[in-house]
This record gives structure tokens, sequence and C-alpha cells, in this order.
């Protein structure tokens, strides 16, 4: 009989510690492909091989006490349902997957179709994603990318698609980014659309150094996702003062964290450089308080995307 750390009496052998606390990644990758919307298709990577390689990634993050992995990869640049599906079997995590389409990089990861399309149509198609799944998997938010502002007219009507396929199923919108300018206009667009703000969230607003964005965007009630922790020079202090900046404004719940860490490119050798999932926990949660890390990691992801 052991006294374990929480006081508590063990009869039954090993002490186990503590569980982590649980948390959500709202924005990570499992796989991107930039070879853009008209060269992509399937055969471009060896499906196991990724898999082998990112399960007990994910598995690492079970153990760290993640519950929800939010893949950010839309549709034409990378999108793998079938294989996130696989993952989340034999990991345990919890995987969400998107619709949308990506507007961000001049258009690259368009199909020329959606080019074409009106907001109308897209909306529909992503509505029927979310409907009937995509490849046993059903999307559990949008995901779109848009430019730096002010923004090209068909960024414009990817927003208006993603407001319209957002008043008809619920689902959150989360939006690349360019800078602080395509998010007011953003905004703007869901508005005119009768979307509520609290549907939007500006992806990538690190990006944006200018804090009166973060102070505006949050304040009309959409979500502001600092989302490039990781172990690039800079990020800590300049991810920490974020974090106090919205936590002083009021703001901190309206605040989300991530890290765009991951991910497998096909192209490359073995993948390309890996952007490892763990450094979140590791280096940046213990400068946070108890109370910031349930407010970022668990309560806001949840009240953000359900
Ligand atoms: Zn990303």
């Amino acid at each position: 009989m052991r006294l374990t750390r929480r006081g508590f009496l063990s009869l039954t052998g090993p002490v186990m510690a503590p569980a982590p606390p649980p948390s959500i990644l709202v924005h990570e990758h499992v796989l991107v492909d930039f070879i853009g919307a008209e060269k992509i298709g399937p055969g471009r990577y060896d499906e196991n091989t990724v898999f082998a390689l990112v399960n007990p990634k994910l598995q690492e993050l079970v153990k760290l006490g993640c519950r929800r992995f939010q893949e950010c990869t839309p549709n034409f640049i990378g999108r793998a349902p079938r294989l996130l599906k696989r993952l989340a079997d034999a990991s345990g995590l919890e995987i969400w997957t998107n619709t949308g389409l990506y507007a961000a990089r001049n258009h690259l990861f368009l199909p020329g179709w959606a080019k074409q399309e009106s907001a109308e149509a897209l909306a529909k198609r992503w509505a029927a994603e979310y409907r009937n799944g995509v490849d046993g998997m059903k999307p559990r938010f949008i995901k779109i990318g848009v430019n730096r502002g002010p923004l090209h007219e068909l960024d414009r009507k990817i927003v208006r698609a993603a407001a319209l396929c957002s008043n008809e199923t619920g689902l959150t919108i989360a939006s690349h980014t360019g800078n602080g300018l395509a998010a007011r206009e953003q905004l703007d667009i869901l508005l005119a659309a009768r979307t509520k703000p609290e549907k939007f969230v500006w992806v990538h607003a690190d990006g944006e150094k200018d804090h009166n964005f973060h102070r505006e965007i949050g304040k009309a009630g959409a979500w502001v996702e600092f989302d490039h922790i990781g172990p690039t020079e800079g990020s800590l202090a300049w991810h920490l003062d974020c974090v106090q900046f919205m936590e002083k404004q009021g703001l901190l719940g309206r605040t989300l964290i991530s890290q765009d860490a991951g991910y497998y490119k096909p192209g490359e050798p073995n993948g390309g450089a890996w952007k490892d999932y763990t450094h979140l926990y590791t280096k940046f949660v213990p400068k946070l308080s108890a109370r910031q890390r349930d407010i970022l990691l668990w309560e806001n992801p949840r009240a953000a995307f359900g």
C-alpha cells in the first residue's frame, strides 16, 4: 500500500501519475500537398507510409492529454479523410476534418470549377459533404483560406460561400487569413450574410503584428487564433505577448492557440521536415497558469467549434 501523489491510498500495484488535463488542438496538419489543384490526385504518396509515421506522434499527444485534433488541410491541398479515420481509430485520438476551399497563395489550390461557380453553389457542395461525409468521415468545421487584404473577388466569393454554408449547417469557419485587413473584410462579408461573428475564427492572427486588429476582431465577437507556437526564434515571447494582450483586453475568452504543426509533404524525401506536435505542451503550456491553459486549450475550442 502506498500513498499516491493525490494522497489516496493505492492498494493495487503501481502508482499512476495524475492524468494530464484535457486539451484540444484546433489547428494542426497530418499531410499537406503543395502541388496545386490542377496536379493533385491519388498516388501522390503511400498511405501506409504516412500512417506508420504519424500514428506514434498522435499517440504521444494522447499521453499529453490531447483529446481532439482538428486537421486543417482543405480539399485540393491534401485533405485525406480515409487516412485520418485510420489514424483516429489506431491512436484513440478524436480527429476532425473539414469542408471548404483554400484560396490563399493566389488561388493555386482552387480547381477551375470553383473559380466559375457561384458562392451559393459552393456552399451547397460543402453542406452536402457535411451531411453525407467524405470517405466515411463527416467534416466538423469549414476551413477556407484567403490572401492579404484588400481581398480579391475570388477570395470574397469563398468567404461568402463559407458564410452561407455555416448558416445552413451551423459549422464554424476557420479562415487562413493573410493580415488584419483581410480579417476585418471577411467579418464584414459574414455579417452582411447574417452569419454570427462567433462563427468566424481568424486563423494565423499571430502573423499580424498590430494588436489593434486583434482587439477589434475579438471585441466584434469573433475568435482570434494564434497558431504558430513552435520552436522558431521569438515564438515563445511573441505568443505569450499575444495571450497577455488579449487577457488585458478582457478577450481571453475569444482567444485560441495551436501550432500549425506536422506534416507529411508528398514529393519531398520522407515527407520533408517534420514540425513536432508536442512543443506546445512541453514549452508553452508551462508558461501559462492552469486557468489560462484550461480556457485556451479546452473551454475556448469547445465554445468555438462545438
Ligand atoms: Zn495550417
